[in-house]
């Protein structure tokens, strides 16, 4: 991921999810929702793109909320999947709606979605991937890693050296218990 930190600041969207986003902790279960369902939009697209698109994904899905996203059913997805604002994909858009169920039951076990994460960590990622597929749908090692990377939780997303690195550096982690 060093190479980012190198091409990231400066660039329209990019510059300012690299200096303000990426790596930081996010403790939020919308933000953190946010994050896992661009992660998984991003599967097999570019990152560039997701950026690109992420206002108007927003709005079409409820500022990512997760009690309206859980409620949404079969007649939301066939609405979604012509929705020009979505990443087209049945299968990405029913596993958003389903992980928006499976965030909900996280409360009832680890009181919220940073609590579950916090309650697991620290994983090697393999462990870390184990439990994603446990618990959500569209999971897999590429989403893992790039979720848990870009909130801190597993290391890598900026070089040592990078100044956004050196900022974190200095900030207590949530996730340490
Ligand atoms: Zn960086």
């Amino acid at each position: 991921m060093s190479a980012y930190c190198d091409s990231a600041p400066g660039h329209p969207l990019h510059g300012p999810y690299h200096d303000t986003e990426y790596g930081v902790p996010q403790t939020d279960e919308t933000v953190l929702f946010e994050r896992l369902c661009l992660e998984i939009f991003q599967a097999g697209l570019s990152w560039e793109l997701i950026l690109k698109r992420r206002a108007g994904l927003g709005e079409a899905l409820a500022g990512f909320d997760v009690d309206t996203l859980a409620g949404w059913g079969e007649a939301d997805v066939e609405r979604l999947v012509t929705d020009p604002r979505l990443i087209r994909n049945r299968r990405k858009i029913a596993a958003l709606l389903e992980n928006a169920r499976r965030v909900q039951a996280l409360r009832l076990s680890h009181g919220h979605f940073a609590g579950w994460i916090r309650a697991h960590h620290p994983l090697p990622l393999a462990d870390w991937v184990r439990l994603f597929r446990r618990t959500f749908l569209f999971t897999g090692p590429e989403v893992v890693n790039e979720f848990l990377m870009s909130l801190g939780v597993l290391p890598g997303a900026h070089r040592d050296d990078c100044p956004v690195a050196r900022h974190l550096a200095t900030l207590p982690s949530p996730w340490e218990t």
